[in-house]
């Protein structure tokens, strides 16, 4: 088994500027994560921080000094794990995410946060406190033996949980049905076991760049060969008729249970015992690739979240 390598780091401030149109900050209190996901799209950031171990085996720890007047965040949207998961399971020993919710309760800040984990559940009280926060758990199956190829992170059924506690506790939740593997992910069926439990339903496409392409193409010829030519369709041709095939699919599927369906849109905001709006993001790449200078306004994604998104 690899040792984990973990580095204790000063950092000036772990709030970034994000050019995002919907979160003003982006905040990882840690650097890598030990979830470890095949299909990481964030393991780019290796590059930025010199790391040379392989992605998912080191966490750089960050300490900044105690965040002055945070109030000055009022009413600024905070998206905390844009890189990295914030509940990794050594937060439960280093605590830099408690500490900054801690450093900014009573801020008044609209915090976002992305996770594959249930740790978050011991911070649901100082989360329930800021105004309109919001919780978006990965899920891209049910089938726990695939979950457990893909990555080291809690059960999905220990995600289904926890976010099931903080919709009841009252904290908008999202259903990250994300990355979406083709043949493999069954929407209907996460979208039926979630949808009492959040406000929204994000899908998001397997999208297959860098390094990790050729660890999950591997994978599929070894463990789904049938599903090797579909993939070699999508991945080696860039053909894109399965995910517009698939848009269609859901669409009608949401009409059929009764649930508004939109696509780039995260701006819809309904009462929340409303049911969920399910939010299709499959076309997020191609937008961001035709609209380098700036995204449509509600457009959600970008390629530093690892909510499958990344992610969580
Ligand atoms: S996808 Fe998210 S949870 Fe998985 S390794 Fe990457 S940052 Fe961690």
């Amino acid at each position: 088994m690899i040792e984990t390598v973990i580095n204790e780091i000063d950092v000036k401030s772990v709030l970034t500027k994000s050019n995002l149109p919907v979160c003003e900050y982006s905040v990882n209190p840690y650097a890598g994560c030990t979830h470890a996901c095949k299909y990481c799209y964030a393991s780019f950031m290796k590059r930025f921080t010199g790391h040379t171990e392989d992605w998912g085996t080191f966490l750089d720890i960050k300490y900044w000094k105690e965040i002055k007047n945070p109030g000055k965040y009022k009413g600024k949207e905070l998206f905390i794990g844009s890189v990295t998961d914030p509940y990794n399971p050594q937060e439960e020993t280093y605590g830099r995410t408690r500490a900054l919710l801690e450093q900014l309760k009573g801020s008044g800040a609209k915090l976002s946060i992305a996770t594959k984990s249930d740790l978050i559940l011991r911070d649901l009280d100082l989360i329930k406190s800021f105004p309109n926060a919001r919780v978006s758990w990965s899920i891209n199956t049910l089938d726990e033996s695939f979950r457990e190829d893909m990555d080291k992170a809690v059960s999905i059924e220990r995600r289904l949980a926890a976010m099931k506690a903080f919709y009841l506790a009252g904290v908008r939740t999202t259903c990250f049905i994300s990355p979406i593997f083709p043949g493999i992910t069954d929407i209907k069926a996460i979208i039926r076991r979630a949808m009492s439990q959040c406000n929204l339903i994000w899908l998001e496409n397997l999208n297959l760049r860098g390094g990790y392409k050729t660890v999950i193409m591997d994978y599929i010829k070894e463990k789904y060969p049938q599903l090797f030519p579909l993939y070699h369709e999508i991945y080696d041709c860039k053909d894109r008729s399965y995910w517009i095939t698939l848009d269609k699919e859901c669409k009608s599927f949401a009409v059929e249970i009764g649930l508004d369906y939109v696509t780039n849109d995260d701006s819809r905001h309904k009462d929340f015992n409303a049911p969920p709006v399910i939010v299709n993001y499959f076309y997020h790449e191609q937008i961001r690739k035709n609209n380098r200078s700036g995204e449509p306004n509600g457009t959600r994604r970008d390629s530093e979240n690892h909510a499958g998104i990344a992610g969580s």
